[in-house]
């Protein structure tokens, strides 16, 4: 069964590069959809590859707790936030 690195959920996942820019090299975490998506909204490019550039660094990422307490409590893999909502949810 395919898992979510970062939520832990048993879900469908899709491949995230860990270091941005590099896809040859970069190796791969596998992140469901929100996670995903989510990950891209907190951090610039910049951003993942100088401090985020592990699964662990990022499951333990301050900016990214509010919302990882809230998407392990779901079973939803279709979640569309807009821009300035995910936003606005890792700020709190
Ligand atoms: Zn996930
Ligand atoms: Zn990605």
């Amino acid at each position: 069964m395919k898992r979510c690195e970062l939520c832990g959920r048993a879900v469908e996942t899709t491949k995230h590069h860990l270091i941005p820019k590099n896809r040859r090299d970069s190796p791969i975490a596998r992140l469901c959809s929100p996670c995903h998506e989510q990950v891209h909204a907190a951090f610039t490019h910049h951003e993942l590859k100088q401090d985020f550039h592990t699964v662990d660094r990022l499951r333990d990422a301050d900016r990214l707790q509010s919302f990882l307490a809230w998407i392990r409590k779901t079973d939803k893999t279709d979640i569309r936030v807009k821009e300035t909502e995910r936003v606005r949810k890792w700020r709190e």
